[in-house]
Parts: C-alpha cells; structure tokens; sequence
C-alpha cells in the first residue's frame, strides 16, 4: 500500500487468518514494527481489542 493504509480498509498484508504476512520482514512499514502494544489496547481480550482498533479507525478516518 505505496500511499499508505485508509482507514477502515483492510491491509492488503492481512492473511485471511488475520496474521501479518511480511511480519519480520524489512518492508514491514515502520509504524507497524514500532507499535508496542500496551494493557489499555490489548484489554481483557479479542473483543477489547477490536474496539479499541475500531475507535482509532474512526478518529483517523478521512473526512
Ligand atoms: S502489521 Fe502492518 S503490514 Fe502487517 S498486516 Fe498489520 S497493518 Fe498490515
């Protein structure tokens, strides 16, 4: 994705099970490998989770 990722559009690198697939690889995007995922993103589970992604989806979303 040369212009970058939308939000609220899947990463072309999303595996159908939702794994990365350049994860560990140089052209991984540097905002991918430098997020460190802290208690409050992570929650208590999946669910938490996918809330808090969608919650960024939305404030970044064009306008
Ligand atoms: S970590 Fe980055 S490159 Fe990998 S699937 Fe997620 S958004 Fe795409």
């Amino acid at each position: 994705m040369p212009n970058g990722k939308p939000a609220g559009v899947r990463c072309i690198q999303l595996t159908d099970d939702n794994r990365c697939a350049i994860f560990g690889r140089p052209e991984r995007p540097s905002v991918c490998s430098s997020l460190r995922a802290e208690p409050m993103m992570c929650g208590t589970g999946r669910m938490h989770a996918l809330a808090w992604l969608a919650q960024l989806e939305t404030a970044t979303a064009s306008r």
